[in-house]
């Protein structure tokens, strides 16, 4: 045995009672009860008892810190059958130490590794080498790794290359703004970093790739919101020669894939495909949480003659009256759905209307100004019954959808409603191709400006943008976008028009997207694709509560790294040589996050 282990901590079984085994790792816990010292030896993969009784590696014991550094030699013997540990992979068994030596000793901690939860974001980011050794961080970086795994196996498979695409690149919008870097040949010039690997990927296509696919690094400089990342990685991939249908069939069987390997989950496919306005007017989201029902129910064409007014001159305002049957929740104390009102106002509603639904019929509140036959066919639409609180919000189109899909999820989540470890996965497909900026009024691509409109808006598009609709999709997981995709566009004159029908002049779509759209012009495929979040995956797979838990070295919600203080100034020497001057700091106080 010169190794310096033979076995792995958190691997050592009965099957070893009576031999003599190596061990490493870090002393995780440590007992000294005078006579004897216990440890806790931890590695990757998990812990084990050291149990120093007598001799020299009692001696050396007494010096143990909080994890520092060992190398044991020991007898593996069973546990007295009082001190047997159930909830411990290795409870069973206890290694005494026959030679013990200090690899490296540990300073003071700035926090407990297993009380981590304790210490605050900025110091476990600091020490975030301390905080990877905690089990539910070794866990997380395992699933991230068998999910890796399993889509490269899947993807290679199915004849798809991974092709590593520039990170020093001119620009991929996908949104946001670019990071930059200046170039110390071309004085003045700067490469940006991608968002995606989006013009690379089709150009891969014009290049008869046929089937692309690469676990891609986007570094997105995005407006400081809670749980982002200025870089994230998608699985991204790209094909050539295909429909909708065909992306779809590739994403569902790698997802089965995934959910096979990293939870031993057999996930039913296909997923179930609901279209944009669908989603929105059933759900009030395009990712709607489909883990559960109640969906909402639009009354606009009951409201007429119901005999409430303020729901009558909604519809007559061009609005809508929308329903949620919040069903056996007529227990709800007024308190409670006084709470809920408050929920939608903050949303831009006027109130939210209710009524319970007894053995005697409605109850409560606006009951009393209904016609019978508007009663009867409520219960009708929304199929309510006996001890159902029916929830109402009316008011403009969009307000109304999103006041009441917000609604929906916060009584799930409050009445208890979302079962535990479950899985929905649905496609969103037909998305508009353009939206308008509240803003400036100015079009804009609803996904990106590469997006194939569907053969029956092709014509008139510039008429009326905002009909048009996209051979777009979007992939979303338990009320998590996990993804988006589309047809491309692969021919050049239809993309000039888009770019002219979101502004840009012909000298500006060439300065920017000349290279591309020769690529187009030569020849390029039909083709289409989609990337899908890794780190938002990873965060569902392992039910992390934020993206930092699934990232090895991830940054804060300032874009900065307290461990290795990025970003940081440069020398002076580098200004000079990139011929770049900082201007004095303005004063600060925006770009705060959330
Ligand atoms: N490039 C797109 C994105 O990053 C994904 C795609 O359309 O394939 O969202």
């Amino acid at each position: 045995m010169n190794n310096m282990r033979s076995h792995r901590c958190g691997q050592v079984g009965v099957s070893l009672v009576g031999q003599e085994i190596k061990l490493a790792g870090w002393a995780s816990r440590i007992r000294d009860l005078g006579g004897v010292v216990f440890v806790d030896l931890r590695d990757r993969y998990g812990n084990v008892q050291v149990v120093c009784e007598d001799g020299k590696p009692l001696e050396i014991a007494k010096e143990f810190k909080l994890e520092s550094v060992l190398g044991i030699t020991g007898t593996v013997r069973p546990r007295p059958d009082d001190m047997v540990n159930p909830d411990m992979a290795t409870g069973a068994i206890e290694v005494v130490a026959t030679k013990v030596e200090m690899l490296n000793t540990c300073l003071p901690l700035p926090f407990q590794i297993d009380q981590a939860e304790n210490a605050s974001e900025e110091l476990r980011l600091k020490h975030r080498y301390l905080h990877l050794r905690h089990p539910v961080m070794a866990h997380n970086l395992r699933i991230r790794h068998l999910t890796s795994m399993a889509a490269r196996r899947y993807l290679s498979d199915q004849d798809f290359l991974e092709v590593e695409t520039p990170l020093l690149i001119k620009t991929t919008p996908e949104g946001a703004r670019d990071y930059v870097v200046p170039s110390r040949v071309h004085h003045g010039q700067f490469y940006a970093l991608p968002q995606s690997p989006q013009l690379y990927k089709q150009m891969l296509m014009a290049g008869g790739v046929d089937r692309y696919f690469q676990l891609a690094r986007c570094l997105r400089d995005e407006d400081l919101r809670k749980d982002r990342q200025p870089e994230h990685t998608q699985i991204d991939l790209e094909m050539s020669f295909v429909t909708e249908d065909e992306v779809y069939a590739i994403i569902e069987e790698m997802m089965a894939s995934i959910f096979a390997e990293t939870l031993g989950i057999d996930l039913p496919t296909p997923f179930l495909r609901i279209s944009y306005d669908e989603a929105m007017n059933l759900y009030g989201s395009d990712k709607p949480d489909l883990r559960f029902g109640n969906p909402m129910h639009t009354l606009d064409d009951i409201v007429p003659g119901c005999g409430f007014s303020v729901f009558e001159k909604t519809i007559e305002n061009g609005g809508t009256v929308r329903c949620l049957n919040a069903t056996g929740l007529a227990s709800w104390s007024r308190k409670q759905v006084d709470a809920l009102e408050d929920f939608v106002k903050a949303r831009g509603a006027a109130g939210l209307a209710r009524l319970k639904v007894t053995a005697d019929g409605f109850e409560t509140g606006i009951a009393k100004f209904l016609g019978e036959d508007f009663q009867a066919s409520l219960r009708q639409c929304t199929g309510c019954s006996e001890g159902d609180l029916l929830l109402f919000v009316a008011g403009d189109w969009k307000m109304a959808v999103a006041a009441t899909g917000a609604l929906r999820l916060e009584i799930a989540e409050k009445a208890g409603w979302i079962p535990e470890n479950s899985w929905a996965l649905a496609w969103i497909r037909n998305f508009p191709l353009f939206e308008k900026d509240d803003k400036t009024g100015a079009w804009t691509a609803c996904h990106h400006m590469f997006t194939q409109p569907r053969p029956e808006d092709m014509d008139g598009l510039e008429d009326d943008p905002g009909k048009g609709r996209a051979q777009l999709y979007d992939l979303v997981c338990n009320g998590v976008e996990l993804g988006s995709g589309s047809i491309r566009i692969h021919q050049r004159e239809l993309q000039e028009r888009v770019f002219k029908i979101v502004g840009m002049k012909e000298e500006e779509y060439l300065e920017k997207f000349g290279f591309f759209l020769d690529a187009l012009g030569f020849g390029a495929p039909p083709h289409g694709g989609i990337a899908l979040g890794l780190d938002r995956l990873v965060m569902l797979l392992t039910n992390s509560p934020s993206l930092r838990e699934v990232i090895a070295f991830p940054k804060t919600n300032l874009a900065a790294s307290p461990l290795d203080h990025s970003p940081g100034r440069i020398s002076d020497a580098q200004l000079v040589e990139l011929n770049l001057q900082v201007v004095p700091e303005k004063p600060s106080g925006k770009d705060k996050p959330e």
